[in-house]
């Protein structure tokens, strides 16, 4: 049962990597050694909630396309998550507008950016996909697809996300920085972003992913990161891998990060190192702002073997198949001060 999981913190040092629990013994993960599927892993530390509920369905046989969209919903229905879903922080005029996609198996995918009134647009995303000749539903129109879908439209502009922005008002300052450290668990803070990315491969090694975010907090009316931009925040290949990303997502689209990083992984790169050429990659077109910003990219291949690699350090990835669960692993990074 999940309850009596023990809750694992690793670290990523040099070729193995050390996984230390609150209890007396220490394990030890070789990274060469291939993980048993399947196999769910997501971005940051809210990806071990969201990997739990993906495992509800991953451990009883069923589809990656149904796992990931599960497990992504529990960030994006989270009151206290201020970057992903209904409790997301608004644009600078105070609309809360969000981005997501979703990618299966067969190489179909679907998405919505900019939508609004709409807690799950996971799920509307997956309709984009399955229900329409399309792959992109932006704005008013993916809110109307979706109320046609049945889905709830509602207000999604919480008193504490309506508090921050009125507070960011005060000095109107449009400079949408992103936080480059990981602060997600002080309470009361502004962090200003973070996506749920999460890519699982099922029992019969089908792979899937899927990738939600609110996206920049404050943001320019209309702007769209590279959460819902197939290639950018997340890319399937079932002969190869999947990769997804958080941060800056100007940059990833830059580099079209996420199909890179697949394609790198086809010519033989492991998912860490993938993800490093295409971080280096991007420091090094832009040395002077990458300085500032943060880009984490993470990764599967088709053996189940995943990595990750971000321009600064605190990217941190969940981790769940039956011998390791509730991990939470640092990924290396570019800078480590
Ligand atoms: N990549 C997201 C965006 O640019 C934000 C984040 O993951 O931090 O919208």
């Amino acid at each position: 049962m999940y309850n009596r999981r023990k809750f694992l913190k690793i670290s990523a040092a040099g070729a193995s990597i050390i996984a230390v629990s609150k209890s007396a013994f220490a394990k030890s993960i070789n990274k060469t050694t291939t993980p048993v599927l399947p196999i769910v892993i997501s971005t940051w530390n809210f990806g071990i909630q969201a990997n739990q509920e993906a495992w509800k369905t991953l451990s009883t046989g069923g589809r990656s396309l149904d796992a990931v969209e599960a497990g992504v919903k529990i960030p994006e229905a989270d009151m206290k998550n201020h970057t992903v879903g209904r409790a997301g922080y608004p644009d600078r005029d105070g609309h809360v507008t969000l981005d997501a996609s979703i990618m299966d198996e067969f190489g179909n995918c679907g998405a919505v950016a900019a939508i609004e009134y709409i807690a799950h647009p996971i799920s509307v995303a997956r309709l984009v996909m399955e229900k329409t000749p399309h792959v992109l539903l932006v704005g008013e129109g993916a809110t109307q697809f979706a109320v046609e879908q049945g889905f709830k439209k509602e207000d999604l502009l919480t008193p504490e996300s309506k508090a921050a922005w009125q507070e960011w008002l005060k000095t109107e300052k449009y400079a949408p920085v992103i936080d480059i450290e990981n602060k997600q668990e002080v309470p009361g803070d502004h962090h200003n972003h973070d996506t749920i990315g999460m890519l699982a491969i099922d029992a019969k090694g089908n792979i899937s992913g899927a990738c939600t975010t609110s996206g920049m907090a404050f943001k320019l009316r209309g702007r769209v990161g590279d959460s819902p931009i197939i290639g950018a925040g997340l890319y399937v290949d079932n002969e190869v891998g999947g990769a997804t990303s958080t941060g800056v997502g100007e940059e990833v689209i830059r580099n079209a990060g996420s199909f890179l990083v697949v394609e790198l992984m086809r010519q033989g790169y492991s998912p860490e190192d993938a993800c490093k050429e295409v971080v280096n990659r991007i420091i090094k077109k832009k040395p002077d702002t990458a300085k500032q910003i943060q880009v984490g990219f993470l990764a599967i291949n088709k053996k189940g073997e995943h990595g990750a690699y971000a321009i600064q350090k605190g990217f941190q990835y969940a981790v769940c198949n039956q011998d390791t669960q509730d991990t939470l692993i640092n990924g290396k990074s570019f800078y480590n001060l």
